[in-house]
């Protein structure tokens, strides 16, 4: 059974809203790069500021990131 759903459903998540882990209320901003063939992820919150990195879906602490930065 298939319907076309178009009545209000406000239980369904958009799938594209990401919200704080942080804060549960900020939207998100994603900085995605590629770095020594690696590809690395910034992501920060509007609201509360928290950011961190990301690489391939792994969490890197900052010096990590630094360190990738400097190692040639
Ligand atoms: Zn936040």
């Amino acid at each position: 059974m298939v319907s076309t759903a178009s009545s209000a459903d406000t239980s369904a998540m958009p799938s594209t809203n990401l919200l704080c882990p942080t804060c549960k209320q900020g939207d998100l901003i994603t900085i995605s790069m590629m770095l020594s063939d690696r590809d690395l992820t910034f992501t920060t919150c509007h609201l509360c500021e928290a950011k961190w990195w990301e690489r391939d879906g792994d969490l890197v602490p900052l010096a990590s990131v630094i360190d990738l930065v400097v190692k040639k």
